[in-house]
C-alpha cells in the first residue's frame, strides 16, 4: 500500500442551494473504505449535471456534510480487504475510471469495486473521465432503451452537451439519421459532430421541422434530457409505436401527466438510469468495453469544455447551469 497523507482536499456542502453552498476544504479526513471499496488518488474529476440536482435538492442527500461528485479517473492506492478483490483484477498503481461513485469532488475517493473500469493505455485520463458517465449513458440509451438501427431517424435534445454529443456520434455510427436540438451558439459544433439536421430550439419550437424531415411520421426514438421545457414538444415528435427516452431534467423535472396520452400513438415511454443498466459485472464490462472500443477504433475524442481547479467548482456549476457549456467539464484536484 502506498503511504497516504493524513488529510485531503475536497468540496463539501452542508445544505442544499445555489453554487455558494459548495465549500472547498484542504483538511478533510480521507474516506473510510467499506469491504467492497478501494481508494484512488484522483487525477481528474468529472462534473455532471446530476451533481447540480443533488446540490440544489432536486435529488435528496441523506447525510450532511457530504461531498458531491460521481466520477473520476485516478490511481489505485489501497485495495479492499474483501476476498474477491482479484475478481476485479485491479492492483495498486492501476489507473481506473470510477463512475456512479459518491464523494468524487476530492483528492482521494472511495470507489465501489462494482463501479470501476481500468483505463486503456490509448486513452488519456481526461478523455476517459469525459467518457465515464456520459458516454456510457449515451451507449446504453441507444442500445438498451431503444436499439437504434441503420435507417432510423432519431431526435436528440441538448445535443452539444456532454451526453448529447456522444448520442449524436454513436447513433451516426449505427447508421441513423440524427435530428438534433441545441441553443444558438452551439449549432455549428453539433453539425460538425455529424448531425444531419440541427434545430436551434432557442428560436422556437422544433416539432414542425421534425415532422417535415420524417414525412409527417415522427422519429423512431427521442432522447430528451431537457425534461420539463421540452417534454410536450418531444412527445409530438415520436412516431406511432416509437420510443420516448426521457433521461434528464436540465430545465426541471417533467410534471406528472396522464399515461393515457401515450395511447394516441402507442408510444413506449422510458425513464432510464445508467446504474440500472450496469447492475451486473457482465453488463458493466461489456458496456465499458463497447465505449472504449468506440473511442479507440473510431478515433473519437471527447470535446472538453474546460478543466477547472477543484477549488473553482462553484464556477463550473454556474457555467453548466447557465447553458454556456458544450461537452465535458472537468476538475483538477
Ligand atoms: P449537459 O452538458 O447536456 O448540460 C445541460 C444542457 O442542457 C445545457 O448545456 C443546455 O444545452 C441544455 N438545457 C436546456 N434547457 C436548459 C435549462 N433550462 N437549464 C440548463 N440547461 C438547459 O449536461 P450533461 O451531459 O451532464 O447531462 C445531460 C442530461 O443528461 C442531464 O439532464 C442529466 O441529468 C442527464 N443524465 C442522465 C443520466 C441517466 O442515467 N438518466 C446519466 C447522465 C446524465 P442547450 O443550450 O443546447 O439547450
Amino acid at each position: 500500500m502506498a503511504s497516504l497523507p493524513s488529510t485531503m482536499c475536497g468540496v463539501t456542502f452542508s445544505k442544499t442551494g445555489g453554487s455558494d453552498v459548495l465549500e472547498y476544504k484542504t483538511d478533510l479526513s480521507l474516506p473510510k473504505l467499506s469491504d467492497s471499496q478501494l481508494l484512488i488518488k484522483a487525477e481528474i474529476i468529472g462534473v455532471n449535471y446530476i451533481d447540480t440536482y443533488f446540490r440544489s435538492g432536486l435529488y435528496p442527500t441523506p447525510n450532511f456534510p457530504a461531498i458531491l461528485g460521481r466520477e473520476a479517473v485516478g490511481t489505485v492506492v489501497q485495495l479492499p480487504s474483501f476476498s474477491d478483490a482479484n475478481v476485479w483484477n485491479v492492483s495498486v498503481g492501476d489507473r481506473i475510471a470510477a463512475f456512479g461513485t459518491t464523494g468524487g469532488y476530492a483528492s482521494y475517493i472511495a470507489v465501489d469495486a462494482a463501479k470501476l473500469a481500468k483505463v486503456p493505455q490509448d486513452i488519456s485520463a481526461s478523455d476517459a473521465c469525459a467518457a465515464c458517465l456520459q458516454a456510457l449513458t449515451a451507449w446504453t440509451l441507444i442500445n438498451d432503451t431503444y436499439n437504434v438501427k441503420s435507417g432510423d431517424t432519431i431526435l436528440v435534445t441538448a445535443a452539444a452537451g456532454g451526453v448529447g454529443q456522444w448520442i449524436v456520434q454513436m447513433a451516426k455510427s449505427k447508421g441513423a439519421k440524427v435530428i438534433a436540438t441545441c441553443s444558438t451558439s452551439k449549432v455549428d459544433l453539433v453539425k460538425s459532430l455529424g448531425a444531419d439536421v440541427v434545430v436551434d430550439y432557442s428560436k422556437g419550437e422544433y416539432v414542425g421541422k421534425v415532422l417535415e424531415e420524417t414525412g409527417g411520421q415522427g422519429v423512431e426514438a427521442v432522447f430528451d434530457s431537457v425534461g420539463k421545457d421540452t417534454f410536450d414538444q418531444s412527445l409530438k415528435c415520436v412516431k406511432r409505436k416509437g420510443t420516448f427516452a426521457s433521461f434528464g431534467n436540465a430545465s426541471g423535472a417533467v410534471p406528472p401527466f396522464s399515461i393515457a396520452r401515450l395511447g394516441e400513438k402507442n408510444v413506449l415511454l422510458a425513464r432510464p438510469r445508467l446504474d440500472a443498466y450496469l447492475a451486473t459485472k457482465e453488463e458493466l464490462e461489456s458496456n465499458v468495453k463497447a465505449v472504449w472500443d468506440f473511442m479507440i477504433k473510431g478515433g473519437i475524442k471527447p470535446q472538453i469544455h474546460k478543466i477547472y481547479k477543484l477549488k473553482d467548482v462553484a464556477t463550473a456549476h454556474d457555467d453548466i447551469e447557465s447553458r454556456k457549456t458544450t461537452g465535458k467539464l472537468l476538475l483538477e484536484p
